[in-house]
């Protein structure tokens, strides 16, 4: 039988990534005693401590940039669909934020003195700060994790995989969580609750993402009676690697080696072909992610494919010398995986990688939900229907700060506290259940196969249908099967509940792709290609 344990905090900050790190540290910062919870380990889960290259700001410092040619790419790289307030607070507090980390010792890439900035698609000039080679996100960890460490009034709290919020009365009074090592159920009150949860690529079979980014926090934010918009839309990254086999790098690697030397795009029969989509490329890096997402699954599609199924990206033409100036020790990484780039191309393809939409928020990062806010990549509606490249981490900070401020504003107002009473109906929930024969991690692979092939990059009415029905049937055969809390490190419950969560998102993501009929961004559906803005230049948003 599961033990149970009650916690209390004023702030509640479910998600230690990139965004939850930073709210936790602005709400101390204004006095609220925190309690920072993950289910993975502290700073060190989800998406922020592998990023890999560039955070894009407006920095003006040098007359070079400004934020608002920053906020004007961002909104057209939305296609139209951005929400302009949540568009303008990400540009507008990006170069603050930028230069916070940068106090606190973040180590931005610098030449005589000034920040380093990069190209990157879609940006109208260098705009991409960055830490070294494949060591951004890492170090912005590493520095909000050491400012964590300098702050007493924050309680941190690694695994602790939480599974409802629990709301009294329309207000979000905090949640409830498995305590992994113990099995124990958890309730924490609290009088303001930050969701920072990350996003939800891990529903896809080809992803960049970590285990433990299954979407939770919209399930969560829904469950509770918040809002969720443009759930549709899922950039999948052009050039993941596909082969040859790949031990120990990151799948998406490829980004800071065309960022520095460009490479050469081509399909099977080693011919360039970007342009015939309209991008332009010819060893350069401008076309933006969906165009190039596109143009290769077209090509394969047509039967122009590299062998495993993707593009052939090609540094044939570089020198040892440019390679290893441009990629440093990565180059001994690739070695030691067989990997000679000046005598082979590697083959690429695209894989899940951000998700745009999530928790509708205003720019105080407050849902519709009185004491439920959100931040970082969990909120949806920023970056429309596709996001720049280097404006998720900015997103995170920006708006972790602001979740922060506003969470902790929150709780000083809020004098009552919910005790333990109020969260038995969800800790019964949590401990109860019957083991069974069901097995949830073959579930989640059949839901990860299913989103994609069927709610992948492109999309029609058949495909969407056919994978509604096929999570249907994985929801119907997972419903009884919940096994109960109480055993330590209980894999089949973790399997469970990332299932429950991921069939309910996965359903909604296929829900509004259907219903979007037209291509837009990051959503493109075979049956109707184009735009229709008469119809479709709006928002989708979810209720409960
Ligand atoms: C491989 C890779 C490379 C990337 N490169 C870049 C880049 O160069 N530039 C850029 O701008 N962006 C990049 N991104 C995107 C960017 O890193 C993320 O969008 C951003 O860091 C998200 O921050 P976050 O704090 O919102 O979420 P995350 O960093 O994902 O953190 C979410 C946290 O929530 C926790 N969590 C989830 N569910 C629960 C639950 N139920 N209970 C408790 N805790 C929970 C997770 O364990 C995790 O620690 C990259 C992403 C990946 C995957």
């Amino acid at each position: 039988m599961a033990g149970s344990q009650h916690l209390s905090a004023d702030v509640l900050v479910v998600g230690a990534g990139g965004a939850g790190m930073y709210a936790a540290l602005e709400a101390a910062r204004r006095g609220a005693a925190v309690i920072l919870a993950d289910r993975s380990l502290i700073g060190r889960g989800g998406a922020t401590v592998m990023a890999q290259m560039t955070v894009a700001v407006g920095l003006d410092d040098d007359g070079l940039d400004h934020w608002e040619h920053h906020y004007a790419d961002t909104l057209k790289a939305g296609r139209g669909l951005c929400d302009p307030a949540l568009a303008q607070l990400l540009c507008e507090e990006g170069p603050a934020r930028i230069r916070e980390m940068d106090a606190w010792g973040v180590g931005w890439a610098r030449e005589n003195g000034k920040v380093k900035r990069a190209f990157a698609p879609g940006h109208d000039r260098a705009r991409c700060v960055y830490v070294d080679f494949l060591n951004t996100g890492p170090a912005v960890s590493k520095t909000l994790r050491a400012r964590l460490n300098a702050t007493p009034e924050i309680r941190r709290v690694g695994d602790l995989h939480v599974t409802s919020l629990a709301v009294q009365h329309g207000q979000c009074v905090g949640a409830v969580a498995l305590h992994v090592p113990t099995g124990d159920v958890v309730s924490i009150s609290s009088r303001a609750t930050i969701v920072a949860t990350g996003g939800l690529t891990r529903l896809y079979q080809r992803n960049s993402a970590s285990l433990n980014m299954a979407g939770d926090g919209y399930a969560l934010a829904l469950a509770a009676g918040a809002e969720l918009v443009d759930m549709e839309f899922v950039q999948f990254f052009p050039i993941g690697h596909l082969a040859p086999r790949l031990i120990g790098m990151d799948p998406i690697m490829w980004d800071p080696f065309r960022y520095k030397l460009g490479g050469r795009l081509l399909n099977g029969a080693r011919e360039e072909f970007i342009h015939k989509y309209g991008g332009v490329d010819e060893g350069r890096y401008v076309t933006t992610r969906d165009l190039v997402t596109y143009a290769i699954v077209k090509e394969v599609a047509a039967g122009r494919g590299s062998p495993h199924g993707g593009a052939w990206l090609s540094f044939e033409h570089c020198s040892e010398e440019a390679l290893r100036a441009a990629a440093g020790p990565v180059i001994d990484r690739l070695a030691a995986n067989g990997i000679d780039l000046t005598r082979q191309a590697i083959e690429v393809a695209p894989i899940a990688h951000y998700h745009m939409g999530g928790v509708k928020a205003d720019v105080r990062m407050a849902t519709r939900v009185s004491g439920l806010f959100a931040a970082g990549d969990a909120v949806g509606g920023a970056n429309g229907a596709n996001r720049l490249s280097g404006n998720a981490i900015t997103e995170a900070l920006v708006f972790g700060a602001r979740a922060g401020e506003s969470a902790a504003r929150f709780s000083n107002n809020e004098k009552a506290k919910a005790d333990p009473s109020a969260f038995s109906v969800q800790t019964r929930a949590l401990a109860s259940g019957a083991p069974c024969g069901f097995n949830p991690a073959a579930g989640i692979e059949a839901l990860q196969a299913t989103m994609q092939l069927d709610v992948g990059p492109f999309r029609t009415e058949a495909s969407l249908k056919r994978a509604l029905e096929r999570i249907a049937d994985l929801r119907r055969e997972a419903a009884p099967a919940k096994p109960p809390a109480g055993r330590p490190f209980d894999t089949a419950l973790l399997d469970w509940l990332d299932l429950d969560t991921m069939t309910r998102v996965g359903e909604i993501v296929a829900r509004t792709a259907l219903a979007r009929t037209e291509s837009r961004g990051a959503h493109q559906r075979e049956d109707f290609p184009g735009l229709d803005e008469e119809r479709w230049h709006r928002n989708q948003v979810v209720t409960p």
